[in-house]
């Protein structure tokens, strides 16, 4: 059977399609499960937590399995922000009068007088943003 085939038995979550947690020592093990179609077992293995199909044979070894434990973890569930300008185009900043932007502004430099740890400790959102609002003041 084919990969794509498989997975897309997987993801549907067909009644063909058994998995069975490995018995190898591995602690890779704890994140895959053996796949079998139609009580057969195949040369594949499913990834616990995102349901993905390796093919994996025993004499693969575990190595490939570790490099997608790896892969699987570093994918963050939430969207990243890569760019700044990209976090601008997103971010709409609403048409304020510029008073308030300066005065917006103000507070954010007197903060950041006051408390170097400001920046440190603010989520990483909100310092773009401030750096956001005073690129369109200058
Ligand atoms: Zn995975």
């Amino acid at each position: 059977m084919e990969k794509s085939e498989l997975q897309k038995l997987t993801d549907n979550k067909s009644e063909r399609i058994a998995c069975e947690l490995s018995k190898g020592k591995s602690a890779v093990w704890t994140h895959f499960a053996h796949v079998a179609v139609d009580g057969t077992a195949v040369p594949f293995v499913k990834c616990v937590k995102c349901s993905s199909v390796l093919q994996w044979k025993s004499r693969d070894g575990t190595s490939g399995l570790h490099s997608h434990v790896e892969y699987c973890k570093s994918r963050a569930p939430q969207r990243k922000i890569t760019s700044l300008s990209g976090f601008a185009s997103v971010i709409q900043t609403p048409k304020l009068p510029s008073s308030v932007k300066s005065d917006v502004a103000n507070v954010m430099v007197r903060w950041c007088a006051k408390d170097i740890r400001f920046l440190k400790s603010l989520h990483y959102l909100t310092y773009l943003t401030f750096l956001n609002i005073s690129s369109r003041l200058s």
